[in-house]
Formats: C-alpha cells, structure tokens, sequence
C-alpha cells in the first residue's frame, strides 16, 4: 500500500478494536490475571504493550508501527522527545571510550549534545562535514560505533548525499543513523537508500501544529545482517546480564534488535518514553501528513522564488530552486521540497528588523507548525554555539530561516515584502 493509505489505516484493526478513532490507552500498567501469565509477561513472551507503560503501551505500539511502516522499516520505537531519541540510539551503540562520527550541519541541540554531554560520559564525537563524505573515512577506527548526520539539515538547508555516505558506513560496517525530521518519511525515505537506523523529532512535522514533544527512532529491515558477529557491536552478540541473558540477535525478537535493545535496556532504565497522550496526537498528525506536507514544499517553493528576487537578499536556500547546488541531490533524494527555507540579508540587524516587523510569521524556537515561524538562528537557536561552531553549521549573522505554514503563500509573499521594504 501506498503511504497516504498506511498513514490512516495501518497497525489498528477497526474490525476488531470496534472504534474508527485509534483510542488512548491511558494507563501506567496493565492487569496480568494470573500469575503464569504475569510471569511470561516478564520474560518477553506477551510482547512488551502490556508489561508496563515505561517499556510500552497500545496506543503507542500503533504510533510506532504506523510511522515505521511509512519510513519502510521494521519496527520503531517512540520516546519522549526527539532528543532522547537521538540520546538512546548514540547509547545503544557507544560506551565510553568509543567516538561516533557527525556532520557539523545538526540541529543545536544534537550539537551540545554530541560535543559536551556525550564527552562527559567519555564518547567522543568526531564532526565531518556532510558536503564532503569523503573526508569521512579518515576519521573511522576500531572504536567507531555510529555515522549521524540530518537528511536536510537546518538552518543551512543542507541536503545530504546519503547513498555515499551509506557506502562508507558499509565498506566499514558501522551502523548509519539519519536525523529525518524536516524530510519527514513523506518526502525522503533514508532506509531505502541503505541508511541503518532513522529518527525523527515528532514535535514538527508529524504533529502538525505544535502540539506535543515526541521522538521515534526506526530501523530497517534485515539490521540484523549487519550486527550479528560484527565485532563493533559486542552487546547485541552476546548475553545481556541484565536481561537474564538476551542475546539481541540470536535471533532477533520480531524481526528487530536495535529497537529491542533500546526498548528494554534503555527505555526500562532510563524511562523518557512517550507518553499514550501524546502518541495519540501523533496519530492524529500522520493522517494527514502528505497533504500538509505537499502544500508546506509548494508554499515555500513559491516563496523561495519570491525571496530571489527581492534586492535585500543575498542568498536563498532551497533545495528545490534551479539555484540551489542541492537541486540534483534533492531530485534524487526528495519527494517536492520541504517546508524550511532559509536565506540571508547583509547583517545581523537587518535581521533581526525584519524578524520583528513581520505580521504573520511568528517568532518562535520550532518548526513544521501549521503556523509559519521566522527565526534568526545566530541570537536564539544557536546562540550558545562559538563562531567557528555557527560557521561550520551554515549560520551567518544575516541569515533568517523560515518553518512555512499551510496560510495562503501570497499573504505570506505579502507579509515578508512588507517587513523588507
Ligand atoms: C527539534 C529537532 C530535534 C529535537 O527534537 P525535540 O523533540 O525538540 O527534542 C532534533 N533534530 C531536529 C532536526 C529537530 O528539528
């Protein structure tokens, strides 16, 4: 099935559940009835939605089985938010003493993340830059664990060469992990390009309308070809001590193991999971997510065009402009655009009057609202980050970026030519 059927239809059965709604199941633990089956509830023979909301729960079993189908993969796994997402896969695969290597074009958060929280707990982060994978190889050794790097990265509005940069992750056998959150599985699909591990913030897109904090993380199909006895990977090949001696992928249960591994390693000892509330938002939100999808790629294309042609902008970045020196890469890579853009005026206060004098754009720390968003990224997203930080990310001190909504594009062309004047 296609993904518009999938997005509305898929892991609920209205026949059996009996409600064209998927409902919220709003609990924190469920009722074993007898001890025997209390008993193999714990070692794994139920499935995990009926053990403990820490460790899962059927409205977000749904959530995570409808997004992983629409990204192609085998199975997903939802958390609190899109930087726990982030935080779970880079442990599932690090201790310390191990680096992963990262693309200098992430969003803030992964980068304080990656170069101060990781460092602490003694994983180094190696940056490349995502415009030359091939300088990526030189930074691999025996104790890489993991190549991250975004999809379509912002502020820059970075398109990434993902099938390279899967060449190297598999000549090396490391595990490749995609941040697809301004894609979304609508317009890129990075597992079907041989990408290993997706995750994605929910709190944009998937949500819609800035409604809730969310991450997931998906994994594709057959991961266990590349884990099984590869010797990176030492704790999916041999028995976990905390799990009464689990091997992850021996075989792997349902068809997954790094989401297996990091449900009940991870999500049992450290806990941000989503909560059944807010999956079910999420839910609400992938029903219509190809169509919002379609109109923020046409409303931002139409703007970017505007953009070039208005004096006070230097530049335009949009990968769907016949300018833009990611045109190919997006036709490869991208169904339509995407809603971000981003583009630069000759200062910082330029910017920052621009910023204040428009009327519909709101200034707010997010994207993928159904509301557009304006931001000036050098004095709030990125503000904590040094100057060569800012540099590498793609972040000028004139640069604005914009989230852009599904309002009618011409009052949004109006509104941005009016606080340019
Ligand atoms: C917002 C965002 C995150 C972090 O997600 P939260 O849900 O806010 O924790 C990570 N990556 C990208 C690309 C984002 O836009």
């Amino acid at each position: 099935m296609e993904k518009e059927t999938l997005a509305i239809h898929s892991a609920y059965n209205k026949a059996v559940q009996g409600t064209m709604a998927v409902p919220i199941y709003q609990t924190t633990a469920y009722n074993f009835g007898t001890p025997e089956f209390a008993a193999s509830s714990f070692n794994l023979e139920q499935g995990t939605d009926h053990v403990y909301t820490r460790v899962g729960n059927p409205t977000t079993a749904i959530f995570e089985k409808r997004f992983a189908e629409l990204e192609n993969g085998s199975g997903g796994l939802a958390t609190s938010s899109g930087m726990s997402a982030i935080f779970y896969s880079i442990l599932n695969v690090a201790d310390s003493g191990d680096n992963i290597l990262a693309s200098y074009q992430l969003y803030g958060g992964t980068i304080t993340l990656f170069s101060h929280t990781l460092k602490r707990l003694g994983i180094e982060t190696r940056f490349f830059d995502v415009e030359n994978p091939q300088d990526i190889e030189k930074l691999i050794d025996s104790k890489t664990k993991a190549i991250f790097f975004e999809s379509i990265s912002n502020p820059s509005i970075t398109v990434a060469d993902i099938s390279k940069i899967v060449e190297i992750a598999d000549k090396y056998n490391i595990i490749s992990i995609v941040d697809n959150t301004v894609a979304t599985p609508i317009l890129c699909n990075p597992l079907n390009f041989g990408i290993d591990v997706v995750i994605h913030s929910a709190s944009k897109y998937t949500t819609g309308q800035g409604l809730a904090i969310g991450g997931i993380v998906v994994e594709r199909k057959n991961l266990v070809q590349k884990i099984k006895n590869n010797e990176r990977y030492p704790h999916f090949n041999k028995a976990d001590e905390s799990y009464h001696g689990l091997i992850y992928s021996n075989p792997p249960v349902d068809g997954i193991l790094f989401t297996f591994r990091m449900r009940m390693a991870l999500l049992r000892d450290i806990g941000a999971v989503l909560s059944p509330f807010n999956s079910w938002i999420f839910i609400q939100g992938i029903e219509t997510l190809s169509l919002r999808m379609r109109q923020h790629s046409e409303n931002a294309l139409s703007i970017a065009q505007f953009l070039e042609t208005n004096s006070n902008v230097k530049k335009v970045n949009y990968p769907k402009l016949n300018s833009s020196k990611y045109k190919n890469i997006a036709d490869k890579y991208l169904k339509n655009g995407s809603g971000l853009l981003s583009f630069e005026v000759e200062s910082y206060e330029k910017a920052k009057e621009i910023v204040s004098k428009v009327k519909i754009f709101s200034i707010v720390a997010n994207i993928g609202d159904s509301k557009s968003i304006i931001t000036h990224p050098a004095s709030t997203t990125h503000q904590q980050l040094s100057a060569n930080e800012l540099k590498k990310a793609g972040v000028s001190a004139g640069l604005i970026r914009l989230s852009v909504g599904l309002e009618n594009s011409i009052d949004l062309i109006n509104d941005l030519k009016e606080a340019m004047a």
